[in-house]
């Protein structure tokens, strides 16, 4: 036998085959209204995850109860394998609408926020920890604003502000509500551009989105929730008609587009009846 027939076997590596998260039956209400009902998924550390569905699918919800913000009914989360995580291991960036933009802190300051988990409340941020917020402000392009106020930003710096402040973190796990709401398609392309340098981390990201061919472009899966989870799976095997249909029900506009993937338009909000998508 040659030395290249040896297979060796291969051995899990307890480090890598443990998922970032691991939700089993989680269930979640708002009094009697069920916001969630029997979720269970796992998502694999490092991975970029997007979650779409209508308004009111619980995509927020989730990204709550994730955080730990939302109590649950029933069901778990494990984190690292872990019912616990460090409050730091997170970064929850809520949506926009939900931050109080006339705060008056510096730019430099939000990001120095993240360290608070590693530094301690009282304790005040060491050099080690500026070079962390500078280095972090710099890789989302934002060094020069380091001084602003954070209400003098857009739209896209504020949320990039808010991505610094989870790599100034060092967060394992980024949670995002609806990022790119409000911002324009270069403010959108920082964004991922700095998703990008998240991945190249090793950070797990967990977005909810409303646009279905940016969660096909740069996610590698996507979470199709209503409620209960419809599909969490790469683009091509979750956006088929029926779990389009099961997410979006009544609200489905389906196209076939040029490279063969279903898209879909929530018609809620057209004024036009006869308007199209
Ligand atoms: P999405 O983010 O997908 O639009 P949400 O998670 O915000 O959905 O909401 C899911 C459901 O829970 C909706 O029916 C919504 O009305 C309800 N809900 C959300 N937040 C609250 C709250 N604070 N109190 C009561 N009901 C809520
Ligand atoms: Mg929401």
């Amino acid at each position: 036998m040659t030395a290249s027939s040896v297979i060796a076997p291969t051995v899990a590596d307890p480090v890598t085959t443990v998922p970032a998260l691991d939700i089993r039956h989680l269930t979640v209400h708002y009094r009697q209204n069920e916001a969630l009902h029997d979720v269970s998924v796992t998502i694999n550390v490092g991975e970029q995850v997007a979650i779409v569905g209508p308004n009111g699918a619980g995509k927020s919800t989730l990204l709550k109860a994730i955080a730990g913000l939302q109590p649950i009914t029933s069901g778990e989360i494990r984190y690292f394998g872990q019912e616990r995580v460090a409050p730091n291991e997170i970064a929850y960036v809520p949506q926009r609408l939900q931050i109080d933009w006339r705060f008056p802190v510096s730019v430099s300051d939000v990001v120095l926020m993240g360290r608070v988990g590693r530094i301690g409340l009282f304790r005040r941020p060491s050099q080690h920890d500026r070079q962390l917020a500078q280095r972090a402000l710099e890789r989302v392009g934002l060094a020069a604003f380091a001084n602003r106020q954070i209400g003098q930003l857009s739209g896209g710096q504020q949320q990039r502000v808010f991505l610094a402040r989870a790599l100034a973190q060092e967060a394992r796990l980024l949670l995002m509500d609806e990022p790119l709401v409000g911002l324009d398609i270069p403010s959108q392309d920082e964004i991922f551009r700095t998703l990008a340098t998240l991945r190249q981390e090793g950070v797990t990201v967990l977005t909810a989105l409303h646009d279905l061919q940016q969660a096909a472009r740069y996610f590698d899966r996507v979470m199709l929730l209503n409620r209960s989870l419809i599909a969490c799976a790469p683009a091509r095997a979750a956006f088929t008609a029926a779990h389009l249909v099961a997410t979006y029900g009544g609200h489905l506009h389906l196209l076939q587009s040029g490279d063969g993937l279903l898209t879909v338009a929530d018609s809620c909000c057209n004024p036009d009846p006869d308007g199209g998508l």
